[in-house]
């Protein structure tokens, strides 16, 4: 598992997000394509892919735009604006700094 095939997501998914304003159902094609390919290659997704795409909808995820992050209780709380999907992300990484 090279870092360098991972780096093909990201393209993959900044793809998608680009297709995204202009056409949603293509985009989340572009993403269920990405799963696909996926599961069949079994090489896992990078977190920082993985955590920009919808579970529920397979939309592919950008601040500001359908994405909404809000953190509570240590956790990282997304919303997908699309289809009101919510994931919290616990961050352990980041021990208080601060703020
Ligand atoms: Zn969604």
């Amino acid at each position: 598992m090279k870092p360098a095939k991972q780096e093909m997501y990201k393209e993959w998914l900044e793809e998608a997000r680009e297709v995204h304003p202009i056409n949603r159902d293509c985009a989340r094609k572009m993403v269920a394509e990405m799963l696909e390919f996926k599961r069949k290659t079994r090489l896992s997704l990078p977190s920082y892919v993985k955590r920009f795409i919808c579970k529920k909808c397979n939309s592919p995820l950008t601040p500001g735009r359908n994405l909404r992050i809000r953190t509570k209780n240590r956790h990282l709380v997304y919303l997908c604006k699309d289809c009101r999907h919510i994931s919290r992300i616990p961050y352990t990484k980041q021990k208080k700094t601060g703020k």
